[in-house]
């Protein structure tokens, strides 16, 4: 692919503001000789590092729609050394722009509620409508991919049409700007930033986890914006309680207000979801093959706008209609790809991730309750997902034979059709893995 070519196919698949402000600064370079890699560069660091955060599942889509391939992405950086004091300045001019980062189709007219969304979708309406006063913060919790940043961001765009200063970040980028301004000593300039806005949207604040100096300026942060009556709102993938290392004074005060949540969805509302995004991406699609897609697909919105693009894409690519046969073939593509990207021990450092124990337990011999339980539920999870045999398995975990093996699928079938909670523990899991979360 010339990089031409790429940016043609980025810019299409970006929304304008991210491609007119950082995406078109990409130069593609070149893959490395496997093609494993594909390698960029820009002129400076903090874009580089934006970039990267922010776009590299884009940037990687772009290589899907071009030949099918999924490499990783390395951003170079050219060009000139700027001083510690120059990069401060600039990251202070980029500040404006990336606070008000919103992605502006991510609004409360394009999303669409369900029974699964419902509760949150109504928290989000009343604080947009009386920030500050009702409740707060307002924590959105839920799977990945089902709607948790387009909420957030929707009340972003709502509040912004109304005059109010906002700042949305994902916690991963107020703790990169808060360790910056330490390195800096520009503290104070962080603080003013954060605890002078109307609204706080924070995205994904389960990965707090563990950061205990992030934590204790957050915990300020929160309080200063809590007493000026100002509005806090953040998501993660579970509750606050199930934050692993959240200190306590953070998971209180993280109910104070109200916590809502978002679940799968059911068939209907996924219906009506790709009938609006295939409305609004101008794709036609008939009712059979909405039905289709929504029925063959039980996971994230996410996946399933993965797939329309990847229709659409596909049809433009070979000048063909959308019929369902096509669809069809598409899907079973898709799911054998995925099968091949994921492999066995990345699916045990999301368990063992996810479920706190050691990864290296997943592998020994160690016979705790939770132990076997995590290597039972990955013992599962990569029967479903890779092409791996149970001799293979069995061999990857040091465990005797495939007997092994088929007996634990037993026990977690068992387990998913008695119990609601690890039914559900095992979508999630699923989920993440498939949209690649370790
Ligand atoms: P999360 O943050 O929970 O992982 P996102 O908010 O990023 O999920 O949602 C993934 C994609 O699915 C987004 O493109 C979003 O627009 C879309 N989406 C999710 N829920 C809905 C909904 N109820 N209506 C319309 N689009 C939705
Ligand atoms: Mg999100």
């Amino acid at each position: 692919m010339t990089n031409k070519e790429f940016l043609g196919i980025i810019k299409k698949e970006s929304n304008p503001n991210d491609y007119n402000q950082y995406l078109k600064q990409l130069i593609y370079k070149k893959n490395s000789s496997d093609k494993k890699i594909a390698i960029f560069e820009v002129s400076n660091k903090y874009i580089a590092t934006w970039i990267k955060s922010k776009f590299t599942h884009i940037i990687q889509n772009c290589f899907e729609i071009f030949d099918g391939t999924k490499p990783n992405i390395e951003i170079k950086i050219i060009g000139e050394r700027k001083s510690k004091k120059e990069i401060l300045i600039q990251m202070q001019k980029n500040e404006t722009a990336e606070s008000t980062m919103l992605n502006p189709s991510y609004t409360f007219d394009s999303f669409v509620v369900g029974s699964s969304n419902q509760m949150a979708y109504n928290a989000s309406i009343a604080v947009s409508n009386k920030p500050g006063i009702q409740y707060n913060p307002l924590f959105i919790y839920g799977g990945t991919g089902l709607g948790k940043t387009h909420l957030l961001q929707a009340i972003g765009n709502f509040a912004i049409e109304q005059g109010k200063s906002v700042i949305y970040v994902t916690i991963e980028q107020f703790m990169n700007d808060f360790t910056f301004s330490i390195k800096n000593k520009n503290m104070e300039h962080f603080r003013a930033k954060y605890r002078k806005c109307d609204i706080l949207l924070i995205d994904d604040i389960q990965f707090l986890s563990g950061k205990e100096q992030t934590q204790e300026e957050f915990f300020h942060t929160f309080n200063e914006l809590h007493n000026a009556k100002k509005q806090i709102i953040m998501t993660s993938d579970r509750l606050p309680s199930q934050i692993a290392g959240l200190v306590d004074r953070l998971k209180s005060r993280f109910d104070w207000g109200l916590t809502a949540d978002i679940q799968y969805p059911n068939l209907e509302t996924k219906i009506a979801i790709i009938e609006k995004k295939s409305e609004l991406n101008g794709i036609f699609l008939t009712k059979e093959i909405i039905n289709y897609i929504a029925s063959s697909l039980d996971n994230s919105i996410r996946e399933i706008e993965g797939v329309l693009i990847r229709i659409n894409a596909s049809a433009a690519l070979l000048n063909q209609e959308i019929n369902l046969e096509m669809v069809q073939n598409l899907l079973k593509e898709q799911i054998k790809e995925k099968k091949e990207h994921i492999k066995l021990p990345d699916i045990i450092s999301l368990v063992a991730n996810e479920l706190n124990i050691k990864p290296s337990d997943i592998k020994s011999k160690k016979r705790t309750v939770a132990v076997a339980n995590a290597r039972r539920i990955v013992i599962y999870l990569t029967r479903e997902l890779t092409h791996n045999s149970m001799p293979d398995i069995a061999k990857f975990l040091g465990m005797k034979d495939h007997s092994s093996i088929s007996k634990n699928i037993q026990k977690t079938n068992e387990l998913i059709e008695k119990n609601e909670n690890f039914k559900l523990v095992i979508k999630n899991l699923k989920n993440k893995i498939v949209n690649k979360e370790w």
